[in-house]
């Protein structure tokens, strides 16, 4: 028996490919609190230890890239459809995910199945789903902030509901740390041979995550806003679509503390293509490479994120299994 080669995606070839990056600068617009991966119970935020270039330790509040990424996917899961929601007409969800060649979060995502399962169906039967490996195309780095700011410890209290009590019930006192506000955390996307079509999950994902971002409450940051290639204001944001990657990638060095110095590196390889300096502009092109940045980039993104809504939000037909 002959083995097989192919991605698995190779029924999938309608549309040309290309790689995607998206860099961006969020600024956390209050305080924000994401648990330490070892120490969920004790309230303590995720901070990163960097040793800087001068060979300084220092500690850094964090967005790890691995909480992005699973608060991406539910927005994904969540996602309104006419007639539910985005993961219910696939059958997809955390931690079972469908990995199906159709489904526009698992194609990005990627897609665990370990040994065949079955799957309640609406009607109350079942269908079976072989195991299935579908590697993510998607990726995320980043997250560690510029500044070197400690978090801030705060007493909370949990406070019982009735107005008028007799008897045992009492506040419930409990500190937690918080990521303070304004701190910035440079983030970024990677999309390796996707499609158009693909690159808009990707781009739903993104957006729809930055007001959700955090643990518990409150949450969200946004995508700093400040002069970038003329004196007024716009995202800093770059986006990138490519075959060959010819634009130095405006990524933050972890070891810089200084919002200035930090904003000048990422300023400065957003606008250098081909080892060149270029004269700083909303579209960067040279061949097939294209770079968007501020504001157009939020316009190139924009119409990504209108074809997802026509294309998977409207138009996923019933569900593709079997
Ligand atoms: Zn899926």
């Amino acid at each position: 028996m002959a083995i097989k080669v192919k991605t698995g995606l190779e029924s999938y070839v309608d549309q040309p490919r290309f790689h995607f990056d998206i860099y961006a600068i969020l600024e956390g617009s209050q305080e924000l609190y994401f648990g330490h991966e070892t120490q969920v119970n004790v309230n303590l935020v995720e901070k990163v230890t960097v040793q800087r270039h001068n060979g300084e330790e220092i500690e850094k509040c964090y967005i790890s890239p691995t909480k992005r990424r699973g608060v991406e996917r539910r927005v994904l899961i969540w996602a309104p459809k006419a007639n539910g929601f985005l993961g219910d007409a696939y059958d997809c969800g955390i931690p079972h995910t469908c990995s199906q060649a159709e489904c526009p979060i698992c194609r990005v995502f990627g897609g665990l199945i370990t040994s065949a399962i079955d799957v309640e169906t609406d009607d109350g039967g079942t269908k079976k789903r072989p195991a299935t490996t579908m590697i993510g195309r998607l990726t995320h780095g980043g997250g560690v902030a510029i500044q070197p700011l400690d978090p801030e410890e705060k007493q909370r209290a949990m406070h019982p509901s009735m107005l008028r009590q007799q008897g045992e019930e009492t506040p419930m006192p409990f500190k937690r740390e918080y990521n303070e506000p304004g701190l910035l955390y440079p983030v970024y996307n990677h999309c390796l041979s996707m499609t158009e079509s693909e690159f808009s999950s990707v781009v739903y994902a993104f957006f729809g995550s930055l007001a959700r971002l955090g643990a518990g409450n409150p949450k969200g940051v946004k995508i700093l806003d400040a002069p970038l290639i003329s004196d007024n204001a716009e995202p800093w944001i770059v986006v990138d679509r490519y075959l060959a990657p010819v634009g130095k990638r405006p990524v933050v060095s972890p070891s810089i503390t200084e919002v200035e110095k930090a904003k000048a590196e990422f300023k400065k390889a957003a606008f250098s293509i081909g080892g060149q300096d270029q004269t700083p502009a909303g579209e960067l092109t040279r061949g097939n490479f294209h770079r968007y940045v501020g504001d157009r980039a939020i316009a190139k993104l924009t119409d990504d994120l209108e074809r997802f809504e026509s294309e998977v939000l409207n138009h996923v037909d019933a569900q593709a299994d079997n």
